[in-house]
């Protein structure tokens, strides 16, 4: 294994290299993490739904009914009925036809990308999506073209260019962007897509239970309901368990259902996350409080960084990307934030390009205004001993 170590020591040279933090505890505003309580500004449980009593009590009840296993993919015997109800609560909160739910957001994206388009076909991506597309284009016959990030001009003169030369085209894009936080332009790409005929996908991870009325995603956000062909959300993130989903037509969930690999190949959600993830969904159908808990911290948070003059990018939802620049520097300065009671981990390449390092904070609705303006006095602190602001 020496070529690996190589490699290990390639990154302990360029400053990059990271042992896990642990956290001994729940997801929630403050973590002990490596034995020692600090504010969390790194988790995507942006609802604080990972460890709210009623979703434990409906996973424990699942438990007692259910048992910890679905004991079978679920095309063999492991599609539980309350996978079933699971689909259709998913549905029917998303204004939808018809949703088929996965192992996670990632095995969505591996699994479907690949069932629906083959080698007549072209699939036209973002360039910033989500590595779990990425690889998931990668799995289709497909032909493939990307686009400068948001560029709609871009776009439109790759489907002019080559929408003749294909049977179907599919458009790819994030809904909000994970690590910047902007909002893809979906009313323009679903305009072009009926202009010149092609299938739109939104993979809908940071947008699903934080844009639109109470969570319902970014279609939601722009009203553009029944007009996109794949919804793909995640129910890791704001609903706080585990899980991704596919929203569609009934065709669509016929057809994955017999060639969504990962609903042939791997077992199913344990019963107790799906009892969780209903209970998530019927609390956000009770009410707003959650998602407005959440945008009142995350403008209060960033109006704060924006006032002391950090540069926090374009971002439009609660991900507050603070910009550093050089990859070692990044890894620093979250390095610096831990020791002095903040946990908000550093994003460097591979995840985004190089030279545009930055912390990422996101801001949940677990989070008392208290615990955010000592975040942010510690952020302003060492960024001024720094030199990042
Ligand atoms: C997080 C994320 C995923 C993966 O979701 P998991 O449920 O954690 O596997 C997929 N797509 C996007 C855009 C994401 O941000």
């Amino acid at each position: 294994m020496s070529h690996l170590d190589e490699k290990i020591n390639e990154l302990k040279e360029l400053g990059v290299y990271r042992k896990l933090p642990i956290n001994e505890g729940p997801c929630e505003a403050v973590i002990k993490l490596n034995g020692k309580d600090v504010i969390n500004l790194s988790s995507n449980n942006y609802l604080g739904f990972a460890s709210h009593p009623r979703l434990k009590k409906a996973a424990i009840d699942a438990i007692e009914k259910y048992g910890v296993g679905a004991g079978a993919v679920r095309t063999i015997v492991g599609n539980m009925d309350i996978h079933e109800e699971l689909d259709q609560v998913i549905a029917k909160f998303k204004h939808e036809e018809a949703a088929v739910v996965f192992q996670s957001g990632f095995a969505c994206n591996a699994g479907v990308i690949q069932a629906i388009t083959d080698e007549k076909d072209l699939i036209i991506s973002d360039e910033l999506n989500h590595a779990s597309i990425i690889d998931g284009v990668r799995l289709s016959k497909a032909a493939r073209a990307v686009y400068k990030h948001s560029d709609m001009v871009g776009l439109e003169n790759i489907l002019k260019e080559k929408r003749d030369q294909y049977k179907e085209v599919l458009i790819i894009t994030d809904g909000v962007f994970s690590m910047d936080g902007d909002i893809a332009k979906l009313p323009e790409i679903v305009k072009l897509a009926k202009k010149y005929k092609a299938m739109t996908y939104v993979d809908d991870a940071h947008g699903s239970g934080v844009l639109g009325k109470s969570g319902r995603g970014t279609v939601d956000h722009f009203n553009l309901h029944g007009q996109v062909d794949f919804i793909i959300g995640t129910l890791s993130k704001a609903i706080g368990v585990v899980g991704g989903y596919v929203c569609g037509s009934n065709a669509s969930r016929e057809w994955l259902l017999h060639r969504g690999r990962p609903l042939l190949f791997s077992t199913a959600m344990m019963p107790s996350a799906a009892a969780a993830i209903i209970e998530a969904f019927k609390m956000l159908e009770e009410s707003t409080e959650y998602t407005d808990k959440l945008w009142d911290n995350a403008k209060y948070f960033k109006n704060k960084l924006t006032a002391l003059g950090f540069d926090i990018g374009h971002s439009e939802t609660p991900i507050t990307p603070i910009m550093v620049g050089e990859e070692s520097k990044t890894v620093e300065f979250s390095k610096a934030l831990l020791t002095r009671g903040v946990y908000v981990s550093g994003i460097v390449f591979p995840t985004v390009q190089k030279g545009k390092g930055r912390i990422r904070c996101m801001v949940s609705a677990l989070h008392t205004k208290k615990q955010l303006d000592e975040a942010v006095s510690i952020i302003y602190q060492t960024a001024k001993e720094m030199n990042i602001v």
